[in-house]
């Protein structure tokens, strides 16, 4: 068993005062304070001293999780001590369930039925795994349907379970058009149950631009974070849940409005007269660094320990909605002390994960001759003869007016164009830290420890960027050599004090997830290092990062932004791809209606 002992919190090990009361106070004790260390004990005792098993749960327990609600609403508490008292709170239940007839359990006045689900072609959960526990610490049924969940899926069991809400989850963009087919699929099939939308890249915005449009009939509600999402439940199931809907009806409303009225931005150049503004860069004295190899390299076993001192942890805490910079938050006034306890757990369980080789870190990355043709894309070859493609990488132009002079960047312009005789090269690579993670996390679910797994998850997300990073150093300093004396510390690291970037396809640069694919042909991440993608580009597994490699002084990250449907067309072309398909996949970054 991986159960962990939850009683870890600073004074409180050694402060055993609290194991004298009587068993009802116990029981709430170590539910607010997150211990599971006596709980099924305490279960039994408890459960001997009444008539009926249940009465534990609808007693003391109940009670314990109303108390942390109103801790949790009150910000007296935070995310992850919350989702430890419900680790307490269901690992009781599981105890006294053989006690207790099934249907007593489901029918002890809920507070209403939610189905969760992150969309198809997504594979990201954390965040959906997080709303999923804090709503049943609220006493919400939930029917998690897990990851990349067809429509068709969802909205069968919606109706074979009778649920009271609908919630989808997604992370990278393809995800946000999936929502609104699902959307329009409630619609077509005349539902009209509540519909929760969350995730990263969804937003209020998006929500009442394009989501609740598609669903006239129903309720669309959008929910910024998890904290939230209680709040949301309990109001759109229970009374007040006419002027709930009705307020947020008007304000997507508002919004929609907003965005209608906002002063109508310039319209696009036109591509050609964006390609025109591009970059100026003088070639002619330019000498790019040859790396030392050219082809790709695979490491399958990259030891964890040296990955520790790379480690960004601020995203760490965002994760689990601590809102400061580390170390900073470790000392901060109000989630300080929760931050810190977090911390410890986090520090424990990456001594098992390195210790019992819980997790590998695997990556490919290699080096290609490279330059710029046809302006936005860049051709991969062979060798410095530049006469066989082996792949083409197609990139995105800035189309909008930019600001004083500045340029129309796409990430060609950081290439050398063919012809101008200069010997250029692009790199790319996909790390992973999620092989092994998998097992572990159905044994932690298996022992009802929702902490322990969303930790685990959470930190097998903050290796894999470790190892990006430390894979991105070793890149600039060893494999491509062009910083050999490159010594920063890991804050520099983190603020990219270095020369070069490792863009990442469907983030702002290079806005096209599609781009994934050749990526990932080119570097035979699937066969080599087991990573593969979804129908939408997700990575799988999860804890994964890919990019390309640009050395070039001037390179820098930048947001392609809105684009027009020239370049879309122009892009189409190039990529010998329907105009429609790629419509899909930018519909972000369109600068008008397909
Ligand atoms: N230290 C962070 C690193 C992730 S965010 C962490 O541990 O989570 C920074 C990365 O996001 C960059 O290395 C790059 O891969 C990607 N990125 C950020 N901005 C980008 C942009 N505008 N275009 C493309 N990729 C970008």
């Amino acid at each position: 068993s991986y159960r962990s002992d939850g009683d870890t919190g600073g004074t409180s090990q050694l402060d055993l005062e609290w194991r004298k009361q009587p068993v009802e106070e116990r029981l709430q004790h170590a539910l607010v304070k997150g211990i599971n260390s006596y709980i099924e004990a305490d279960a039994e005792e408890a459960r001997q001293q009444v008539q009926r098993p249940i009465e534990v749960i609808e007693g003391p327990l109940m009670d314990g999780m109303n108390i942390v609600g109103d801790l949790f609403g009150s910000g007296k508490m935070f995310l992850p001590q919350v989702v430890k008292s419900a680790r307490v709170m269901k690992q009781a239940v599981a105890y006294l369930q053989p006690w207790i007839e099934r249907e007593k359990v489901e029918a002890s006045g809920s507070n209403g039925r939610i189905l969760l689900a992150t969309v198809k072609g997504d594979v990201h959960d954390i965040g959906k795994n997080i709303v999923g526990v804090v709503l049943q610490c609220n006493n919400f049924e939930i029917i998690d349907l897990g990851v990349m969940v067809h429509c068709e899926e969802i909205l069968r069991v919606a109706v074979e379970r009778q649920v009271d809400v609908v919630g989808l989850s997604g992370l990278i963009t393809p995800s946000l058009d999936e929502m609104v087919h699902v959307a329009s699929e409630m619609q077509r099939q005349g539902f009209q149950l509540p519909l929760l939308i969350g995730g990263a890249t969804t937003s209020k915005a998006h929500t009442a631009v394009k989501i609740e449009p598609a669903y006239a009939n129903g309720a669309t509600v959008y929910v910024s974070d998890a904290s939230r999402s209680v709040a949301v439940a309990s109001q759109i199931l229970g009374d007040g849940k006419a002027e709930f809907l009705q307020s947020r009806r008007s304000e997507y409303a508002a919004v929609r409005q907003r965005i209608e009225n906002r002063p109508s931005r310039s319209a696009p150049l036109r591509y050609e007269q964006a390609i025109q503004r591009g970059l100026r860069t003088d070639w002619g004295d330019y000498r790019p660094p040859q790396p030392g190899f050219y082809g790709t390299r695979v490491e399958t076993d990259y030891p964890l320990e040296s990955l520790l001192g790379t480690i960004d942890w601020t995203p760490f805490f965002v994760t689990w909605e601590l809102a400061g910079r580390y170390p900073d938050i470790l000392e901060d006034e109000v989630v300080g002390a929760a931050a810190r306890q977090l911390f410890d757990d986090a520090q424990a369980m990456l001594r098992r994960i390195i210790d019992e080789q819980w997790l590998s870190a695997r990556a490919c990355f290699g080096f290609w001759p490279a330059r710029q043709v046809a302006a936005d894309d860049i051709e991969l070859y062979v060798d410095q003869r530049c006469t066989q493609v082996v792949a083409t990488l197609h990139q995105l132009r800035q189309q909008t007016q930019r600001p004083d002079g500045k340029p129309n960047l796409s990430l060609a312009d950081f290439v050398a164009p063919r012809g101008a005789g200069v010997e250029d090269t692009v790199g790319a690579f996909v790390v992973s830290t999620g092989h092994g993670l998998q097992q572990r996390v159905a044994a932690y679910e298996a022992d009802h420890d929702d902490y322990s797994s969303i930790l685990l998850k959470a930190l097998a997300d903050r290796l894999a960027e470790a190892y990006a990073e430390q894979l991105h150093l070793r890149i600039r300093r060893e494999f491509w050599g062009y910083a050999a004396d490159e010594n920063l510390s890991n804050q520099e690291l983190i603020r990219e004090k270095y020369r070069g970037i490792r863009p990442a396809p469907g983030y702002p640069a290079c806005p096209d997830h599609s781009e994934k694919v050749t990526l990932f042909r080119l570097l035979d991440a699937s066969a080599r290092i087991g990573v593969e993608l979804t129908e939408n580009f997700a990575m799988t597994p999860a804890a994964a990062v890919s990019g390309y490699y640009f050395s070039h002084p001037q390179a820098r990250y930048f947001a392609v932004g809105k684009i027009g449907r020239d370049q879309v067309g122009s892009l189409a072309n190039r990529k010998d791809v329907p105009v429609s398909e790629l419509e899909r996949w930018l519909r972000p970054n369109l600068d008008y209606e397909p």
